[in-house]
């Protein structure tokens, strides 16, 4: 077990300043202009895939790192450059999460590079488990896969909605219920293979923010996926229902959730990104902007407000490593996984506001980014877990009880 420390080693120092490099010279001056169009920004993601930032070989390396921490470094500084094009660099790290948490190694090796490709061959993954009607409430998947075992196969059929590079990736990481009964338990995930028939993109969102990620719905239409593709092979699948039909519902972790749980402060990160990228902005702006004949950061009320900036930012961060560096060393004792990104979360939102407020009317405006990272704050305290279903883990987590 590594111990915990607030020291980045040499290895982490170097990486942070390689990608703070990236992110002031590819991603920041790109930010608006992606925005705007609202497409996909390939690319940035080939010039990110070129350098070996985005890769299968930089997921393994960082998720490698015995201290953790690496992983939120890196994306703070990815997220600090801008969060839309942040999330088209980070968005099929979610998929190769759903991977490696669910499937078995040989199931890694083969479809984890497959979500990123090369760099003159770039490649995505999805990962879909949200739908029109199942969102926070995960354990309602309509989403039904059937085997047919005469030709050991796997058909699902089902929609999913807001599915981050739904429908351009390459690889789709399907959740499906199995067995409807067992409700969250009774679900399981498939790879769903470039090429396959019946996997089409449904209406792509226009959204508030991060409009350079990519965000669509995704529909199932007798998809039909070999055994092969079932995320943790067959007979683990059966083991796992037959142990829950005699337990019941409530016993063991459902597939979505584990693969969220471990994700978190890495989404934590992200909106630490951003909160810090308008906190320095605002402070900046603060000491040149001159109002009643002095720098606007000598009044209180505007110091005030950058300390409190300050502080969440700081306070954030501290909880995102805590988080990131018990992922690694043992796992979460209290819910401080869903800690870290609802704090980061809502200091984003909260730090991204009052940089618009200390930059006046210049903030309200497009020129100086903070009106965009105020849009693009607000996912976080959506996406992965809403704010209030982290509340409800940390509530069931301190209390011991089901609090509803
Ligand atoms: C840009 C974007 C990208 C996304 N990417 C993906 C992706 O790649 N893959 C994927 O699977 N999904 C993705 N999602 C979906 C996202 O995870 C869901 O939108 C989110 O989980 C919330 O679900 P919902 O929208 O159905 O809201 P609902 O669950 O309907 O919630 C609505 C409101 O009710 C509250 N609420 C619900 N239940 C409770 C409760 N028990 N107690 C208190 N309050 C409650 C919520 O907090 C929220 O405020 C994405 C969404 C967006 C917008």
């Amino acid at each position: 077990m590594a111990e915990f420390s607030m020291h980045l080693n040499d290895d982490q120092l170097q990486i942070k300043d390689w990608i703070h490099q990236f992110a002031v010279e590819h991603i920041r001056p790109h930010a608006q202009e992606w925005d705007d169009r609202e497409e996909f920004p390939w690319p940035i993601v080939q010039e990110a895939s070129k350098i070996g930032l985005y890769g299968f070989e930089f997921l393994m390396n960082a998720m490698a790192d015995p201290s953790g921490l690496t992983m939120p470094v890196a994306i703070e500084e990815i997220f600090w450059g801008d969060a839309g094009i942040g999330m088209a660099i980070m968005g099929s790290g979610l998929a190769a999460a759903g991977i490696s948490g669910n499937g078995t190694p040989e199931q890694m090796i083969e479809w984890v590079p497959q979500c990123y490709g090369t760099p003159e061959d770039i490649k995505l993954g999805a990962f879909c488990v949200s739908e029109p009607d199942a969102g926070s409430d995960v354990s309602s998947l309509r989403t039904r896969a059937v085997y047919d075992e005469a030709k050991d196969e796997w058909v699902i059929n089902g929609t999913k909605a807001w599915i981050t590079n739904g429908g351009i990736a390459n690889v789709h990481v399907v959740v499906a219920a199995v067995d409807p009964a067992l409700k969250g338990r009774g679900q399981a995930s498939f790879i769903v293979p470039p090429g396959t028939k019946g996997l089409s993109q449904g209406q792509k969102y226009q959204k508030h923010g991060i409009k350079a990620s990519h965000t669509a719905e995704v529909v199932l239409d007798d998809v039909r996926v070999p055994g092969s593709c079932l995320l943790g092979g067959k007979e683990k699948l059966d083991a796992k229902l037959a142990r829950y039909r005699e337990g019941g519902a409530s016993s063991g972790k459902q597939p979505a959730m584990a693969t969220f749980e471990a994700t978190r402060p890495a989404v934590g990160a992200q909106a630490l990104g951003v909160a810090r990228g308008a906190y320095e902005i605002a402070l900046e702006y603060a000491k040149e902007r001159v109002a009643f004949g002095k720098p606007i950061i000598m009044n209180q009320a505007i110091a005030f407000k950058l300390a409190n900036m300050a502080t969440q930012i700081e306070a954030s961060r501290l909880l995102i490593w805590r988080a990131a560096w018990m992922a690694r060393n043992g796992g979460f004792k209290n819910a401080e996984g869903s800690m870290s990104k609802y704090y980061a979360s809502e200091t984003a939102v909260r730090v991204t506001e009052e940089a618009i407020q200390i930059l006046g009317g210049y903030g309200y405006t497009r020129e100086y980014h903070v009106e965009r990272m105020h849009r693009d704050a607000k996912i976080h305290t959506i996406f992965e877990g809403t704010s209030e279903i982290q509340q409800l883990v940390i509530a069931r987590a301190i209390s011991g009880l089901r609090i509803e």
